[in-house]
């Protein structure tokens, strides 16, 4: 929730959609920060067990090196602990969930009887050929997370991430192969979660073509 100058409490229990690539987990990170509300991007949650070495990254893992979803029992159940977390009251911004009907439906239950729901689904839409050429030139910092791109989002130093100084790498599910595979995916599975988020009246467009900074006022222009 969040109080406006009116003293009126607003909900934020945002969730981007969009195809990997689409630039939704750069504006997720903007969006939690700039009204205080945690990003949770079950990608993210995924890696860091894959890292940690534990068994929920070694079956995540499995798919995810294959550009397939993780099965929906295991994503749900990672999301619905992460959002009991006490900083998570006051809403949150999902980032990579849900990517399936079930995993929505899943989510709205369990919101509906909590009295609550999701408030904003914001796609960023961009097309497959742009989404093709950006990803083959993203890099990620495994240790924190941060991602760059070799022509949009340099680091200040080539091949370092500026937040934690660690190497930046192409992640396997970034390989070309393996996005032409998310892709297909993201059409078959994913991208019906628009019309799903439309009936429930909750869905905002935004053109992920344009230069991030386009991109985050056209968000903040829905989310006011
Ligand atoms: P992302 O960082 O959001 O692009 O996610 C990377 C990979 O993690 C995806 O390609 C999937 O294999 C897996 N993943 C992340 N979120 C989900 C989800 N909600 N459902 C199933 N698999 C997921």
């Amino acid at each position: 929730m969040r109080t406006l100058a009116c003293g009126k409490v607003q909900d934020m229990k945002i969730i981007m959609l969009g195809a990997p690539g689409a630039g939704k987990g750069t504006q997720a990170k903007r969006i939690a920060e700039k009204f205080g509300v945690p990003h949770i991007s079950t990608g993210d949650i995924f890696r860091a067990n894959i890292k940690n070495g534990t068994d929920l990254g070694k079956e995540a893992k499995k798919y995810m090196d294959e550009g397939q979803l993780v099965p929906d029992e295991l994503t749900v159940r990672i999301l619905l602990d992460r959002v009991k977390d006490k900083d998570c009251e006051k809403g949150y911004v999902l980032d990579g969930f849900p990517r399936t009907i079930p995993q929505a439906e899943v989510l709205d239950s369990e919101l509906k009887k909590l009295g609550e729901k999701v408030d904003y689904a914001i796609d960023v839409d961009v097309p497959d050929e742009n989404i093709i050429h950006r990803m083959s030139g993203r890099r990620a910092c495994l240790k924190c997370g941060a991602t760059y791109h070799l022509e949009y989002l340099k680091p200040a130093k080539e091949g370092i991430c500026d937040k934690c100084g660690s190497e930046l790498v192409l992640r396997d599910d970034d390989k070309p192969e393996t996005v032409k595979k998310r892709l297909t995916v993201y059409h078959e599975q994913t991208q019906p979660l628009i019309d799903y988020y439309k009936k429930a009246e909750v869905l905002h467009s935004v053109d992920g073509t344009k230069e991030p900074d386009q991109v985050f006022e056209a968000i903040v222009e829905i989310l006011k």
